[in-house]
């Protein structure tokens, strides 16, 4: 037997985690006792003496001598003895013994018995040979030693389950997905669309594939990749199918399976999970939901706490520990990006994110492909429709309807899938548990066609904008769309003109929503925020308005010459007022220009939406295309060297 008494007596596992309630010590003390004395009476009923028809050997003596004693069957040392029946009554039975290694007629003999009486006598010997006997004389020593043996046996498995929730961290908590499995192996094949995360991630692949090439050249591989996206996006399904793509083994872990432990246990299964990983290498650590523990620190009430900020600080200390030459890249995965400790995302730790997107349509299709690929499908099918319609559905989502479909097909004893199965899928998972608030209505998904491309048309006209980089309509956490920029170049000390861009690029949104549908949604709202946040930094910390002037009017103090300090609440109200005016007039300036470059290029708006309605997403190149097509020139990237 392998137990680890250290562990055991070591007072860190009698604290056990709140999950599994176990049984106190003193009461398993306790039950052990009572089972004692229940066997103990059990045993004391079955083999113990019957005192009313025992008689003693003197006793059988006289009952010989005179003549009453029927027949004594000898067992043994045990006589049953049956005495002589009186008038026909039913025949009495006695117990006795005789004295150990003398035959009974010589302790007959001995005690008195005439020989006479002793002919008289029906002796029968029953030499005990049945396993009945044996079992009769051995089992009163035996059962509670075996009692015993199960008590003992008992505790040790108590404590030895207590200890394998804190020791066997390799065998059973860490999940190890070893390359050469086929059957599990995962490559980017299984995984559908996410074309950029899967070139970001490429690099990885090329890394762990080739590591000496890459160290050779002195290149510093990136230590953590952290994956962010909604929750069903394929975040997990990635980082297997990284694992698969290099063919390197594959530690995959939960950020909830640090927590469950005991104080203390969670940092060293993390210096555990390294280590193994390292021996190991080129291998892949892969921390799912990291959230779990990597929230950030010094917030939140409780216990657990303590544990959380140990097992984060060891995973720290572990990934400034090793060496980009130790060949272990450690992965991510979260849906709650917000609420990271900062420390995780420093260089050197998860210092590259990768965003996992929810399908577009071309992808979603993709996906709805593979997920069919084993089903029967009818020839009637058609998954665009279904692609077409599902606008704001993960992939998880989208599996679930090609399973469903499967589901309803069968439970109605059809052998293939037909379109109507896969609608009335589609409908289930659409109502499903899940909250599918984001999931656009027609109207819904127009409008946020028409505010994106009100900021895609404004960012690609007026010249101070950075350009687009990248225009959708597929919700993104709160917002319906968005549309991306890309700095042309790295302007650290942004201008005016930069300002006021980015303000009217920033307003390109409400003045679609206007122009279009005479409305406005509270898409916008984030938006004017935005703006308005923009417009005051301008004028109140960066001198950049003509009537305010090269004042500073922020909220923070700052020290004078003489170290003093001024603070905006010096400021006087004339001044307040004339901020907030300046501010306002930046802002419906932008809005002007914003509307004015709409007017100017409303072809070219109108056919951004439209496009974009079908597409739901314009990657760089396709965006340009239609630029082209209007005769709007495309900003050429400046060389930064
Ligand atoms: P996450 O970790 O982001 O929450 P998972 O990786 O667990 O999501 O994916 C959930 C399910 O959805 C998996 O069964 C996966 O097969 C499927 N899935 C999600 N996205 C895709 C995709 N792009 N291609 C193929 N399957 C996907
Ligand atoms: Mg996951
Ligand atoms: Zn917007």
């Amino acid at each position: 037997m392998k137990f680890k008494f250290e562990k055991i007596i070591n007072g860190k596992n009698k604290k056990r985690g709140g999950k599994k309630k176990q049984p106190s010590f003193m009461m398993q003390l306790a039950t052990s006792v009572i089972i004692f004395m229940v066997i103990g009476a059990v045993l004391d009923a079955a083999f113990g003496d019957k005192t009313d028809n025992k008689i003693t050997l003197s006793e059988l003596t006289t009952l010989v001598s005179e003549n009453k004693v029927e027949q004594i069957l000898v067992k043994g040392e045990l006589l049953d003895i049956t005495l002589l029946s009186v008038d026909g009554a039913e025949s009495v039975k006695k117990e006795s013994k005789k004295e150990v290694g003398t035959a009974l007629s010589q302790t007959l003999v001995n005690y008195g018995v005439t020989p006479e009486a002793l002919s008289l006598l029906d002796i029968e010997i029953n030499e005990p040979s049945g396993l009945g006997y044996w079992l009769g004389i051995i089992l009163p020593f035996l059962l509670p030693l075996l009692m015993l043996l199960f008590i003992i046996w008992f505790f040790m498995k108590q404590m030895k389950g207590g200890n394998k929730q804190a020791m066997s961290f390799g065998n059973s908590k860490a999940r190890l997905i070893n390359p050469k499995d086929k059957k599990k192996r995962v490559t980017f094949k299984n995984v559908a669309g996410n074309a950029n995360a899967k070139q970001e991630l490429g690099e990885m692949v090329e890394f762990l594939k080739n590591p000496k090439k890459f160290i050779d050249m002195g290149a510093k591989i990136p230590k953590g990749v952290l994956m962010t996206g909604l929750p069903g996006t394929g975040k997990t399904l990635m980082a297997r199918a990284v694992a698969g793509e290099a063919k390197v083994p594959f530690f995959y872990l939960s950020g909830s399976d640090f927590v469950e432990m005991f104080v203390g246990v969670g940092a060293s299964r993390v210096r555990d999970l390294f280590k193994m990983a390292k021996k190991m290498s080129p291998s892949i650590i892969f921390i799912d939901e990291i959230d779990a523990v990597g929230r950030s620190r010094g917030v939140g009430i409780g216990g657990g706490n303590d544990e959380r900020e140990q097992t984060l600080n060891q995973i720290l200390v572990e990934m400034d520990g090793f060496e980009e030459s130790e060949k272990v890249i450690v992965m991510a995965a979260t849906n709650r990006d917000d609420v990271l400790d900062s420390a995780l995302l420093r260089p050197g730790r998860f210092d590259r994110q990768v965003r996992i997107e929810l399908p577009d349509r071309k992808d979603r299709r993709a996906i709805l492909d593979i997920y069919a690929q084993k089903k029967p499908l009818a020839k009637n099918t058609d998954l665009q429709v279904i692609a077409e319609r599902t606008a704001g559905f993960s992939g998880a989502d989208l599996e679930s309807i090609m399973n469903e479909a499967t589901i309803i097909a069968t439970m109605a004893g059809k052998k293939k899938i037909s379109q109507d199965h896969l609608i009335n899928a589609f409908e289930k998972v659409l109502m499903g548990p899940k909250n599918k608030s984001h999931l656009a209505g027609e109207h819904e998904k127009r409008v946020t066609a028409y505010h994106e491309a009100g900021h895609a048309i404004v960012a690609s006209v007026l010249p101070d904008a950075d350009p687009v980089h990248k225009v959708t309509i597929i919700p993104r956490g709160r917002a319906g769309g968005f549309t991306m920029k890309l700095p042309l170049d790295e302007r650290r000390l942004p201008t005016r003109a930069v300002y006021y861009d980015d303000i009217a690029m920033g307003l390109g949104g409400y003045a679609a929503e206007m122009k279009i549908f005479n409305d406005i949604t509270t898409g916008p709202s984030n938006d004017l925020k935005v703006a308005t946040a923009t417009a005051r930094d301008m004028v109140t910390k960066f001198g950049m308005s003509d009537s305010i002037g090269p004042i500073v009017v922020t909220g923070e103090a700052a020290k004078t010459l003489f170290g003093g300090q001024v603070s905006s609440s010096q400021r006087s109200d004339k001044l307040l007022e004339e901020i907030d005016a300046e501010i306002k007039s930046i802002v419906e300036n932008g809005l002007k220009r914003a509307e004015i470059v709409i007017d100017d290029h409303y072809d070219a708006f109108v056919d951004i939406a439209e496009t974009l309605l079908k597409a739901e997403t314009l990657e760089q190149a396709e965006y340009n295309e239609i630029l082209k097509k209007h005769g709007i020139p495309l900003k050429e990237l400046k060389k930064v060297i």
